[in-house]
């Protein structure tokens, strides 16, 4: 991560083969867009990927998550779970949404823990909203039973994990909709992108005409197409599409080299018995992007993650401080700051968020390191990294 690093003549190329035809609108212009169908073509092969039905691919992964949201008619009133670490955008996809985000707690996946639901589902739930953190998956089946067993849709955040499974089944095909993003630091990216895969042809449908004004795309005449929902424009443009399809087909050579070069991290920490690597249920499906684990103490985990800074081991996260990836410091959400004015009912429905508490995620985050995993480290550059790793480690322990 991120797909930008192998940046080639691939996605030239492709660009290239837009420009030459002119037309950079995903629809229509048959005869001079010459047959080239980048946006098409992306959905068709992402969606064949993963083994999802349909992909449909939109203008970022906050207009997947908004659509998606309103594809399955989730919206005044309904109570949607979400974790409280995730990037802040699946926040604001269920609030814009004009539904109410419910926080439930993490476990050291680093995703909702199932054993934790229960507590927070009410008769206003409507759907749960796993994200899958960090290129590894959540405890999604148990997450599913939990849903099915309480008649509550299942959606997935699978923005920050393209690529990963449990069990052979991807992130993103285990709930009715899964949302994806392509944006400019993202696995594969279009620049700016994302997509909303499902089996569902209804949801498909709906999403498909949300994302442009309500065009239902039935027949060769957009002039002439029906309208039976009103919609936004979150389409894509052919241009980020064509990035993306070039980037799609690097994909499992993106996995791979993360994979390669996150064991070779994991090894220096298995050499420290007291950091505790992110629970991931299924190993064989981390799609690598990062390696997480967890210090013993939070102020053990802040003075390790400066200690890499200052040694030159970049690339790490420590989320508990940062403002765009965990609860404590979204300011504008506990106090509902938005450029809209949101209606008092529906504020009324809202938690007081100030007073929100989640001792089990704090004390997770609290104590995690996440270091991002690149494509571009040479062999060089990883046993480097690897001495520093271990010499600041051991300096920590001492
Ligand atoms: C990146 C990201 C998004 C939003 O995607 P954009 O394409 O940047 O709008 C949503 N959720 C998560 C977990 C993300 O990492």
């Amino acid at each position: 991560m991120p797909g930008f690093e192998i940046f080639g003549e691939e996605e030239k190329q492709s660009v290239t083969d837009v420009l030459d035809t002119g037309v950079l609108f995903r629809y229509g212009f048959d005869a001079a867009r010459k047959d080239i169908w980048k946006a098409r073509t992306f959905e068709r092969q992402f969606a064949k990927r993963i083994n999802a039905k349909y992909c449909l691919l939109v203008s970022s992964g906050t207009a997947a998550l908004t659509t998606a949201l309103a594809a399955c008619g989730v919206g005044c009133g309904d109570e949607v779970i979400v974790p409280p670490f995730t990037f802040v955008a699946t926040i604001e996809g269920v609030i814009s949404a004009g539904a109410v985000p419910v926080f439930a707690e993490i476990d050291h996946t680093l995703c909702l823990d199932p054993d934790k639901l229960r507590n927070v589902i009410t008769d206003k739930t409507r759907a749960i909203l796993p994200v899958h953190m960090c290129g590894a998956i959540a405890k999604i089946d148990r997450i599913k039973e939990i849903a099915n067993r309480h008649n509550i849709m299942l959606m997935e955040d699978a923005c920050q994990a393209a690529g990963a499974h449990l069990g052979g089944k991807y992130a993103g095909t285990w709930g009715i909709a899964g949302c994806f993003s392509f944006d400019a630091v993202k696995t594969i990216t279009c620049g700016e992108g994302g997509c909303i895969v499902t089996d569902d042809e209804n949801i498909y449908k709906r999403a498909d005409a949300f994302q442009d004004h309500g065009h239902d795309h039935i027949g060769t005449d957009r002039g002439k197409e029906g309208h039976e929902i009103l919609g936004l424009n979150f389409r894509i443009s052919e241009l980020n599409a064509a990035v993306g399809l070039a980037q799609l087909g690097k994909l499992d050579r993106i996995i791979e080299i993360q994979r390669k070069n996150h064991a070779q991290i994991a090894s220096v920490i298995a050499e420290f018995p007291d950091i505790q690597p992110r629970n991931v249920p299924d190993a064989s499906g981390d799609s690598c992007t990062f390696f997480s684990f967890m210090m013993p103490g939070e102020d053990i985990a802040r003075k390790t993650a400066s200690a890499f800074a200052g040694a030159g081991v970049d690339g790490c996260f420590y989320w508990y401080d940062n403002n765009w990836h965990y609860i404590r410091n979204w300011h504008h959400i506990k106090n509902m700051k938005t450029a809209m004015p949101v209606q008092q009912t529906r504020l009324d429905n809202m938690r007081d968020y100030t007073k929100l508490n989640l001792p089990q995620s704090d004390d997770i985050i609290g104590r995690t390191i996440s270091m991002q995993i690149k494509l571009s480290w040479s062999r060089e550059d990883i046993e480097k990294r690897c001495d520093t790793m271990r010499s600041v480690l051991k300096g920590i322990f001492r």
